[in-house]
């Protein structure tokens, strides 16, 4: 009988709600006494968790797997986004394909028997093994009803489910006893949460709860839809202090007919109403955002509102993505007439007005202090992130982290800062 303790690998690919589920992953795992390695020859698990949005997410898989067949006696199991088409494919690389609200029957894929996580448990109510000891992240919803014609998630993760407020509440409540500093709460949608609930909180009520919950900690959410975004929630994040000053929002293109044919279901005015609105009753504040480039049909002139929208919000960040067909969307019917040569080129565009912007305002903030949560040390440097999500970094001889500390700003880059410890 072989003895040894079985080892697996969990592969994340994509987004934050992928890390989430891969620690729900990781308790069950455990919990029938497997290991977790981080070196893949290593393991006799693989588990595999694909991104929704990217075609590219699944092209890797196909370049990874080829090293996967020579190996004898390896167990390979796909989950998190994957929509039929993609199937017939993955069924001949993977042993096993199971939708990610079936992870609580991993323990019989692998021939074990174990009560210790229920088949019928919602799996968002696993109780997570945190990636990390600092910051968390807790999915307060899973699942999308909007069907961007881009995305796959309505597809795979199914209709939107909210978890009741008063698990949220008690897992946040966990996480702070136990001296976690920042809180995310997660949604593919976290603007409709609690929609599907009967007698539950709205989102910004919940927000409000977690903001209430005693000890010292941040709090920040992903990822807003600019249709559901109210005038409530901008109002409880500008009042209280517990809640970040950073909004990610993503716009996804700056033309009216391109987010028509996107289904996404506001307007570009509406979008700038939103960010006037946010900027007037928050300040400091940090404004990051997705879009996508040569969506099927996009023409120059319609580029260019994109380039027109960049220049009027001056974005902080943005994450820029060349569209490319996805199997299993609503776009893939669409031709994908935009060449690759001119996604670049756009890409490029906004990346420069990005730069520009980022830069100018990191260098507003030279001279100024800012509070940083510090989540890292490499070198002589402590790294972390200010309320308003900047990259600062700076030197101490002391252990400071998983602390906040009050760094005065001396240097800046595009995306980065430098300071030292405020003196007094
Ligand atoms: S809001 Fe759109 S992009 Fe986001 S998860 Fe839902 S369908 Fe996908």
């Amino acid at each position: 009988m072989d003895n040894k303790q079985k080892k697996y690998y969990l592969w994340i690919l994509g987004c934050q709600m992928n890390i989430a589920d891969a620690e729900r992953i990781r308790t069950i795992l455990n919990s029938i006494n497997y290991l977790e390695t981080n070196i893949e020859k290593d393991a006799d698990v693989i588990i595999t968790i694909a991104c929704s949005v990217k075609q590219s997410g699944i092209d890797r898989i196909f370049g990874k797997s080829k090293n996967w067949k020579k190996r004898k006696n390896l167990i390979t199991i796909l989950t998190g986004c994957v929509v039929k088409e993609d199937k017939p494919k993955m069924e001949k690389i993977f042993n096993h394909l199971i939708n990610i609200h079936e992870i609580n029957k991993l323990p019989r894929l692998l021939n074990i028997e174990s009560d210790k996580i229920s088949p019928s448990r919602d799996y968002l109510e696993i109780l997570p093994q945190y990636s990390d000891k600092i910051k968390a992240y807790v999915p307060i919803s899973n699942g999308c009803n909007n069907f961007c014609t881009y995305c796959v998630v309505p597809n795979t993760r199914g209709r939107e489910k909210s978890r009741s407020s008063e698990n949220i509440l008690k897992e946040c409540k966990e996480l702070i006893k136990n001296g976690y500093k920042e809180i995310t709460l997660l949604g593919q949608n976290v603007n409709s949460y609690g929609l599907d609930l009967k007698n539950d909180l709205s989102f910004p009520e919940l927000l409000q709860k977690v903001n209430d919950l005693e000890g010292s900690f941040w709090l920040r959410f992903s990822t807003s839809h600019p249709k559901d975004m109210s005038d409530e929630l901008i109002e409880v994040i500008a009042n209280n202090k517990n809640i970040c000053n950073y909004i990610h929002l993503p716009v996804q293109s700056g033309n009216n007919d391109v987010l028509k044919k996107m289904n996404r279901n506001y307007t570009k005015e509406h979008y700038l109403e939103l960010i006037n609105k946010l900027k007037n009753k928050i300040n400091p504040l940090f404004i990051s955002t997705d879009i996508i480039v040569g969506f099927p049909g996009e023409t120059k002139k319609q580029f260019k509102d994109s380039i027109k929208l960049f220049k009027k919000v001056k974005f902080d960040m943005a994450y820029i993505s060349q569209y490319s067909p996805r199997q299993g969307t609503g776009s893939f019917k669409l031709e994908d007439n935009i060449s690759n040569k001119e996604k670049k080129k756009r890409k490029f565009k906004l990346d420069k007005i990005l730069k520009k912007d980022a830069l100018k305002n990191n260098k507003k903030i030279i001279s100024k202090t800012l509070k940083i949560l510090v989540d890292r040390h490499k070198n002589e440097y402590y790294y972390g992130k200010s309320e308003t999500y900047r990259d600062v970094r700076f030197k101490s001889n002391k252990n400071l982290l998983g602390q906040f500390v009050k760094i005065k700003i001396l240097k800046s880059t595009t995306f980065s800062l430098e300071g030292e410890i405020k003196k007094g």
